[in-house]
């Protein structure tokens, strides 16, 4: 276990105890404060380490690389230096806010100038996204899904269990959390109706979802193998695929989903590192049948992240209305990495992998409305006396996740999003 997973670490900056972000996760964002241009920053606690200010004063000469990279609007570049580099960064920073260490903690002016309230700042996209995938990995998903929109006895489709099924998704409407979204418009046609119409979505959905991050490029031509796949991966966020579920019963036969996704996805501005999900890894699922070779893998490539969703409505009131877990998935990210190169697809930094809605086994676990409901059959009763069978305007949707082992809670923070009426 890498040094700075030591769950005994502690930091002088001061960490609530349900805080997402103690010395063991550190994840990296960019942000914006009253003063200043977009920069790099980690999250502690509270506050915000801001790298740009902390690489001006030294902090960061015993590790070689351009540090302009922290004065950038996105992480792209930083990401780009390679593990090797930004894991010897992650390891100077937990050095850097360890208690016993003085270098920042006992140079006030550093401090003042390094550490920024979360609650003075704006988080902004953390990274730019040249491509972005969607997976389908999610068995339980996938079947509640197979049984809504086609045959219930046969869900899921002859290949689902032999490949990590996905599609290309759009890069350009993936937003930070906090970003407002409207009601997309579009053509529906219910079985009862002879002719498809147009206008606002009736069934707008979320979709609870991770998504992993490249922090390497590949040429075209080259595959990556599921033992390759982690060096590949800098980090996750949460992900909000929202959905029109009506748009997309009309649009998705034969070529999947178009009109019914791309009308925005929601993140979480902090990217959670791979190296800092270490001490979570889970078993996946037995794979049966078996996979073909090129989709077989070794050791745990699962992760233990307890997922949820809240609803807030317009007047103010609250409720969870799932509780899942990315332990759930069927195919992990080495599988789906490997597969979506096996062809020679090439990759870049910065691109984004969605997992597919992860839905737990029972009714509670389920990541999207569609299936909480199972298709506006059996509504969610908020505590306000209203019911919800999909997402109303001016609803505000909370996506939380953390990963919590020997009394380190590592998290996700909040991919927030609240839908406005329609254009
Ligand atoms: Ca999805």
């Amino acid at each position: 276990m890498p040094k700075t997973n030591d769950p005994s670490l502690k930091s002088w900056v001061p960490v609530p105890a349900d805080s997402d972000f103690p010395i063991q996760n550190l994840p990296f964002g960019i942000f914006k404060s009253n003063s200043g241009n977009p920069r790099l920053g980690v999250a502690i606690g509270e506050y915000i380490l801001d790298l740009s200010a902390l690489a001006k004063e030294g902090m960061f000469d015993q590790i070689p690389f351009d540090k302009n990279v922290f004065s950038l609007s996105t992480l792209n570049s930083f990401i780009a230096l390679g593990k090797h580099t930004t894991n010897a960064v992650r390891e100077r920073i937990s050095e850097l806010l360890n208690i016993n260490n003085q270098e920042v903690q006992g140079n006030e002016s550093l401090k003042s100038k390094a550490l920024v309230k979360q609650s003075d700042a704006q988080m902004l996209m953390p990274v730019s996204v040249p491509n972005y995938t969607d997976f389908y990995s999610s068995r339980e998903h996938a079947t509640n899904v197979g049984m809504m929109f086609r045959d219930p006895a046969n869900a899921l489709l002859p290949n689902w269990l032999h490949l990590p099924v996905g599609y290309h998704g759009r890069a350009s409407s993936i937003v930070v959390s906090g970003t407002p979204i409207h009601r997309p418009k579009g053509q529906t046609k219910t079985d009862a109706e002879a002719m498809p119409s147009f206008g606002p979505s009736k069934s707008l959905d979320f979709e609870l979802e991770l998504a992993f991050i490249t922090g390497r490029a590949t040429a075209l031509g080259e595959s990556i193998t599921t033992a390759q796949a982690e060096d590949y991966i800098f980090g996750l966020v949460l992900f909000n695929d929202w959905s029109a579920r009506d748009l997309q019963r009309w649009e998705y036969v034969p070529l999947g989903p178009f009109l019914a996704k791309n009308f925005g996805s929601s993140i979480s501005p902090w990217v959670v590192t791979l190296e800092a999900l270490e001490p979570f890894r889970a078993e996946g699922p037995v794979q049966e049948p078996e996979v073909l070779p090129y989709l077989k893998y070794s050791g745990k490539k699962n992760y233990e992240i307890n997922l949820e969703v809240a609803i807030q409505t317009p007047n103010g009131v609250s409720k969870t209305v799932s509780h899942s877990n990315f332990k759930y998935m069927y195919w992990n990210m080495c599988q789906q990495l490997a597969h979506h190169t096996v062809n020679g697809c090439n990759i870049s930094v910065g691109d984004m992998y969605a997992s597919g809605t992860i839905s737990g086994p029972t009714s509670d676990s389920y990541g999207s409305m569609l299936e909480i409901t199972w298709g506006g059959k059996d509504p969610v009763q908020m505590p306000d006396g209203t019911e919800r069978k999909f997402i109303n305007d001016n609803d505000t949707v909370v996506m939380k996740g953390y990963a919590e082992r020997d009394g380190v809670r590592v998290g996700f923070g909040e991919c927030v999003g609240k839908i406005l009426p329609s254009k």
